[in-house]
């Protein structure tokens, strides 16, 4: 019998802000029974390779995947690429510009930290960090849980790292229209990750959903680790309006760190149309 198809379209390893090395991303969703995994590291592709190898080794499919950090109308957005030719020149040259910032704006943060009276912050964060270029708010998180201050990276994101708290510190990502074409020029699919985390209105949201599709964005994740049964419902009715293509994602970051585990959520409402269509595998 040939097993059922379980689609991973969003996850995180070590070359980004997950606990996994790209190998071990893959080794363990194809002990879960994914059939097909997007490798999504934050502002980064260089897992592709690793994973690509460790897939054919398991006899999953690997496709092509980026998160890419992005700005619009002032708001913090990600965007999920899929399925590109991971060495064209636009979308890695793109890809190295967002990343260009990140060692700064961590410095602000541990600047931030250390005006409060936590000094080391920056130094304790940059250990987490596997490449100091992409070390992320997660890294920070880690790093004061380490310390005892406290419990959980959510703790730390609560008081600290989300905008209007003391440790958030500004930053220019790419803008939506840049993200969208360094994914499209290098012949992907671009798709909006975890609506359901954007503290967005229902106009606002409707206004982002439609800029993004003017840029060229095709997708849409109605399936999430962060998304509840209320989001998959909110989300497949706005991607029926839309006429976006429906992907699926755990986000995983690693085993005690996420909400879901690699391909444990549900299934997409059947009258979507899957992003898979988009991708030739
Ligand atoms: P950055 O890309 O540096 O802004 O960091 C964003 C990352 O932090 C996300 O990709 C998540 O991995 C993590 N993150 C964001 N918000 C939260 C939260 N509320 N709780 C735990 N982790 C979070
Ligand atoms: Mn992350
Ligand atoms: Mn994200
Ligand atoms: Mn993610």
């Amino acid at each position: 019998m040939i097993p059922p198809s379980n689609f991973d379209f969003h996850c995180h390893s070590n070359v980004s802000d997950g606990l996994l090395a790209p190998a071990q991303v893959v080794e363990r969703a194809a002990g879960l029974g994914v059939s097909h995994l997007a490798l999504t590291d934050h502002d980064d592709i260089d897992g592709l390779f690793e994973a690509g190898q460790a897939a054919a080794d398991l006899g999953i499919c690997l496709v092509n995947g980026v998160e890419i950090s992005a700005e619009w109308d002032g708001m913090s957005v990600h965007i999920v690429g899929l399925g590109f030719d991971a060495v064209e020149s636009g979308l890695v040259a793109g890809l190295n510009e967002v990343r260009s910032g990140r060692l700064e704006r961590a410095r602000r943060m541990g600047d931030a930290f250390a005006a409060m009276g936590i000094p080391g912050v920056f130094e304790g964060a940059l250990r987490h960090a596997g490449n100091p270029l992409l070390i992320s708010r997660a890294h920070f998180a880690r790093y004061l849980v380490e310390t005892g201050l406290f419990k959980e990276p959510r703790n730390v994101f609560d008081h600290y790292l989300v905008p209007g708290k003391p440790g958030y510190v500004e930053h220019r990502w790419a803008s939506l229209a840049d993200a969208i074409q360094w994914i499209r020029g290098a012949g992907g699919v671009a798709v909006v990750a975890h609506p359901g985390r954007y503290r967005m209105s229902g106009g606002r949201m409707r206004a982002f959903l439609e800029a993004f599709k003017d840029l060229g964005g095709e997708g849409i994740e109605v399936v999430s680790g962060s998304h509840g049964p209320d989001h998959v419902l909110h989300f497949a009715r706005l991607a029926r309006h839309f006429a976006l293509y429906a992907s699926r994602g755990s986000d995983f970051h690693g085993p005690k760190e996420s909400y879901v585990d690699l391909g444990c959520m549900g299934s997409l409402p059947e009258d979507l149309k899957p992003v898979w269509r988009l991708i030739n595998f």
